[in-house]
C-alpha cells in the first residue's frame, strides 16, 4: 500500500461526502465482508413519532402521557424527544421530573409528586418488580407486531398505560441495502429495540439479518461473535449508545447526525445523509486497494 495512492484516496473521499480518519481507516475498509447497521437514526430517521397513547384500565391517556413527558424532559433519546413534542402538541405540560436516571436500553426513572415514574420496555418493569396486567402485554404485543415501539409507563409500580411509537425509514435505505448485497456484502440490522420492529425494517429495506433486543453495552460482544466467526465487520451507526460498538468493529462509520462521541469513535464520518454513501465508502476503498497492489 503506497501512502500517496491512500492519501489520494482519502482525500477523494472527503469530495465523495465521507471523511476517512486516515489511510488505516481506508486499508480496513477494502477488505470489509459484513456490514452492521444500527437502527434507529441509522436505517431510520430517529425522528419517532406518537402514534397512540393507551391508558391501562380505567386510567387516563392524559395522566400517562404527563408521566411519561417528565421522566423523558431532559433525555436526547429518539423515543424522549417523541413523548415531549407529542405531549406539548396536545397541551399536556409536564414539569421534569426529579432523580432522574437513564437505563441504557430499558428506558429511564424519576420522581414525580413524590412517585416512583418508570417509562421504558418490559425488561425495565420486570427489573423494578413491577406486573404488567395482561391487557397491557396485549397491547405491546399488538404495537411489536406492526413493527411499533411501544413504551410502557408506571407510576409506584402500577402500570398506567402504554406509549406507541412508530420511526419512518430513511429513503435511501432501500437502496443503499441492495447496493451494499450486490458488492457481495452480508448486512445485519443491530438494534435494542424489539425484535418485531427490527423485523419489520428488516424486511422492507433488505437486510439479511436481524439482531434485536441488544442492550447497548452487548453490542460490542455481538460485533466480536461475528468476528470470531471469521467475518471483518463494519459498524454503522449514529452514535447514540453504539459508539463503543462502532470502536471494536474493524470499521466504524458514524452518520452525520451522531454524536461527538460517535465522531471520536468512528474510522469514516458520513456526511452526506444518503446511506448510499457506505457502498462509496466500500468501494472507493477497493478501488484504492487495488491500484497500489
Ligand atoms: P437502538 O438500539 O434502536 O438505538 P436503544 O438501545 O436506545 O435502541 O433502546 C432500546 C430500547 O430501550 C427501546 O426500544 C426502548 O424500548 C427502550 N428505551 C431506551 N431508552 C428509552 C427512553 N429514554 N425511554 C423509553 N424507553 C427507552
Ligand atoms: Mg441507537
Amino acid at each position: 500500500a503506497t501512502p500517496t495512492a491512500l492519501m489520494a484516496g482519502v482525500g477523494r473521499g472527503g469530495q465523495l461526502g465521507i471523511l476517512i480518519k486516515g489511510p488505516d481507516a481506508l486499508e480496513a475498509s477494502g477488505v470489509i465482508d459484513t456490514v452492521v447497521l444500527d437502527k434507529t437514526g441509522t436505517l431510520t430517521s430517529g425522528e419517532m413519532g406518537v402514534r397512540e397513547v393507551v391508558p391501562a384500565a380505567g386510567g387516563d391517556a392524559a395522566a400517562v402521557l404527563a408521566a411519561a413527558a417528565a421522566v423523558e424532559a431532559r433525555s436526547e433519546h429518539p423515543i424522549a424527544r417523541a413523548i415531549g413534542r407529542h405531549a406539548e402538541q396536545v397541551g399536556v405540560d409536564a414539569a421534569p421530573a426529579d432523580g432522574v436516571r437513564a437505563v441504557p436500553g430499558r428506558g429511564a426513572s424519576g420522581t414525580v409528586a413524590g412517585q416512583r415514574v418508570l417509562v421504558g420496555n418490559a425488561s425495565l418493569l420486570a427489573e423494578h418488580d413491577v406486573a404488567v396486567p395482561e391487557a397491557v402485554t396485549a397491547v405491546v404485543a399488538a404495537a411489536e407486531e406492526e413493527g411499533c415501539t411501544p413504551v410502557l409507563v408506571a407510576v409506584d409500580a402500577v402500570v398506567l398505560g402504554t406509549v406507541v411509537l412508530t420511526d419512518r425509514l430513511r429513503e435511501s435505505a432501500a437502496e443503499a441495502i441492495a447496493r451494499l448485497k450486490a458488492l457481495g456484502l452480508r448486512t445485519v440490522l443491530l438494534t435494542g429495540d424489539n425484535a418485531s420492529a427490527g423485523e419489520a425494517v428488516a424486511h422492507a429495506v433488505g437486510v439479511d439479518e436481524v439482531i434485536a433486543g441488544v442492550l447497548p453495552t452487548e453490542k460490542t460482544a455481538v460485533i466480536e461473535r461475528l468476528q470470531a466467526e471469521g467475518r471483518v465487520v463494519a459498524m454503522v451507526g449514529d452514535g447514540i449508545n453504539d459508539a463503543a460498538a462502532l470502536a471494536s468493529a474493524n470499521l466504524g462509520l458514524a452518520v452525520v447526525s451522531g454524536t461527538d462521541v460517535a465522531m471520536k469513535s468512528a474510522d469514516i464520518i458520513l456526511v452526506r445523509r444518503h446511506l448510499g454513501v457506505i457502498g462509496d465508502a466500500i468501494v472507493l476503498a477497493r478501488r484504492t486497494l487495488r491500484t497500489i497492489r
